[in-house]
């Protein structure tokens, strides 16, 4: 079975790209089309990591990401922000809202795997600690 990534995107352009990138790499991308979607997405399929867009069509990634961070089931799950707000001090921003790392749209498919790869094995250390 292969690893779940959902992808959290209201650009259909941009799911289908990442989509895309994320099957050459061998994973499984999950969707969701906004921000609440994602959060009950998350909680019921448990992917391994999340990918999200920051402008959603109902609550923000950033509002979205503190709730799964807030939920003791989903807090575990890397977050990695996709935006195309790549302005000066963004990092800091996204860092402190609870994401685990940010791309910068638009993304090539070697940040993107290279960035879950990170991810992922970062998760799997942590997971395996105790
Ligand atoms: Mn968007």
């Amino acid at each position: 079975m292969s690893i779940k990534i959902l992808y959290v995107e209201d650009n259909p352009q941009n799911m289908r790209l990442v989509g895309k990138m994320l099957r050459v790499g061998g994973y499984e991308m999950i969707e969701a089309v906004n921000g609440l979607s994602g959060v009950a997405t998350a909680a019921r399929e448990m992917p391994a990591l999340i990918l999200m867009d920051i402008n959603l069509p109902d609550i923000d990634g950033l509002e979205a990401t503190a709730r799964l961070k807030a939920s003791p089931q989903l807090a575990h799950i890397p977050v990695i922000a996709l935006t195309a707000n790549a302005m000066h001090g963004d990092r800091e921003r996204f860092i402190s809202a609870g994401f685990d790392g940010y791309l910068a749209k638009p993304v090539t498919k070697n940040e993107l795997l290279n960035a879950v790869a990170h991810f992922l094995s970062l998760a799997q250390t942590i997971n395996t600690r105790v």
